[in-house]
């Protein structure tokens, strides 16, 4: 089955059921089947046929929408990307490895074509869209074409998205995706959760994004929900919109965890949630309690990767939670902790996080030596560190690359970071290696407060840690910064905070 058969068929179920909103447009899951249509003839009068790259740069949108599925089913691939990204840096990498046919892009980002078009030789067409305007360029182009089409390719076992991915090491890798990886993740996700057509989604993390993108929307179109998809993220809308739309079922990355608890409104609310879920980063054990006292709903925790399209393991609604775990492996997914070797580990024993499924990508687009490093033996080697207890959760310790040596000992950042988010002014935490001649490497925490008039010393960090950690874990340095960098999909920045080591 192709992908985009998900929304033929609710299209022909339940055509006049709401499928998509925004601030302004609302439509239908038999309207949005044939403004795909729609989509999908424009993409192929320009040219695309299967296989073909589409590099799709655009926020969150309905026209994201459109468009992901149309090259669904022109049999392309579709490529998204970050809205943030800029010529001079990943626009250039992106486009000459993947060279596309068609370059959708916001109008915000037109500085971006000129990078395009010189880095790939297959471009053969442009579509600027102002995405945030009801009457955009893809609107006005589609409007007179048939909004019937066939369904598309049908082999499932088919490339239908490249995501590129930063991974551990070096210049962004494309992780290539397959139709069944996606749906079956979407459909799995959705049964464990026991999603349905009364559920309302909010959609505020970027769409380009695996979790966004599987966890919410597709998921909810399997479901045949409704999804409110929000532009731009502001913690205040969140709320207005979480109690207003009567939202069932939100995804929540621990940053905005912090944001919302952090925001002095989070009590007037009136929440509908049923489903609140978090993953895509670790989530302090603080955090998960502090939410569950504030909205009177437990956060579900689950853990992915994009090589994995995205979803690995989750807690389930009616199963035993064990917070600072992500759960269990999904139906269909299997998971192994490996050590060095490729041995498996015994429970509470740490290692690699491996997995194996229908949902792990085919490979790294053009990269060999990647994937050969990354997929072994057909189980993906994750780069994250973790222990398996004997009911067969599982516990992230931290990825391998962030680990910290101080004079020979192992220390994960992870621990000192719970540690951390214990104290009562602290809003984020970060902690990461810092160079040191004598120890190697020694430990460095960044940090940001819930009221930013307040300052914290060293001193009294230290003080906060020491009944909690051994000594040689405990943070020699401590950075407050006024707010921590962060990606627009959450994740807190480490490369960005070495970055700020290095030019000390
Ligand atoms: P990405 O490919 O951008 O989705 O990033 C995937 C990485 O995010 C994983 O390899 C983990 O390091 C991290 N991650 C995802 N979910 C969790 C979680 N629940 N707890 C800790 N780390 C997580």
């Amino acid at each position: 089955m192709n992908l985009a058969s998900i929304i033929t068929q609710k299209a022909e179920e339940t055509p006049t059921k709401l499928a998509l909103e925004n601030e302004d447009v609302r439509i239908t899951y038999e309207q949005l089947e044939r403004t795909i249509n729609q989509t999908t003839h424009l993409f192929r009068q320009r040219g695309v046929v299967e296989g073909d790259r589409i590099l799709l740069q655009l926020g969150n949108s309905l026209e994201f929408v459109y468009c992901y599925f149309a090259a669904v089913k022109c049999g392309a691939i579709i490529v998204p990307i970050n809205p943030t990204y800029t010529a001079a840096a990943e626009i250039t990498h992106i486009a000459f490895d993947s060279q596309p046919v068609l370059f959708v892009v916001d109008a915000a980002a037109s500085e971006n074509v000129q990078a395009v078009r010189e880095n790939s030789d297959n471009l053969i067409d442009v579509i600027l869209v102002d995405a945030q305007s009801s009457d955009n360029a893809l609107l006005r182009a589609i409007q007179s074409l048939p909004t019937h089409c066939d369904p598309g390719v049908v082999d499932d076992e088919r490339v239908c998205q490249i995501l590129y991915t930063s991974g551990t090491t070096g210049k962004p890798k494309g992780a290539m995706l397959t139709h069944k990886g996606l749906r079956t993740n979407a459909m799995t996700y959705k049964d464990i959760l026991h999603c349905s057509s009364d559920d309302y989604c909010l959609i505020s993390s970027p769409l380009y994004h695996a979790a966004s993108q599987t966890n919410c929307m597709l998921t909810m179109l399997v479901a045949g929900g409704t999804s409110y998809i929000l532009p731009k993220y502001s913690t205040d809308k969140v709320l207005t919109l979480l109690e207003d739309k009567k939202v069932t079922f939100y995804f929540i990355p621990p940053s905005v965890v912090a944001m919302l608890l952090n925001h002095p409104r989070i009590n007037e609310r009136t929440l509908y949630l049923r489903i609140a879920f978090t993953g895509s980063a670790p989530m302090p054990v603080e955090l998960l309690d502090r939410w569950k006292a504030v909205s009177g709903v437990e956060l579900i925790e689950g853990y992915g990767l994009t090589e994995c399209s995205p979803i690995v393991t989750s807690h389930r609604p009616e199963g035993k939670k064990k917070p600072g775990s992500i759960g269990t492996a999904l139906p269909r997914v299997s998971v192994v902790i490996r050590d060095n070797e490729g041995k498996e580990m015994p429970s509470y024993e740490k290692g690699e996080l491996t997995v194996k499924g229908p949902n792990v990508m085919k490979g790294y687009w053009k990269n060999e030596v990647a994937t050969a490093n990354t997929i072994r033996d057909v189980w993906l080697y994750t780069g994250d560190i973790a222990y398996q207890d004997d009911e067969g959760y599982l516990y992230i310790v931290d990825r391998k690359k962030d680990l910290v040596i101080r004079g020979g000992m192992n220390i994960y950042p992870r621990e000192i970071e719970e540690v951390l988010y214990t104290h009562p002014d602290i809003l984020e935490a970060s902690v990461i290696g810092s160079p040191d001649p004598i120890m190697g490497e020694v430990v460095h925490a960044y940090f940001s407060t819930k009221d930013s008039s307040v300052t914290l010393t060293t001193d009294m960090l230290q003080r906060h840690c020491r009944p909690m950690l051994a000594p040689y874990k405990i943070p020699a340095y401590f950075t407050q910064l006024d707010e921590l960098p962060k990606t627009t999909s959450g994740k807190i920045l480490k490369p960005a905070l070495r970055e700020l080591v290095t030019r000390k």
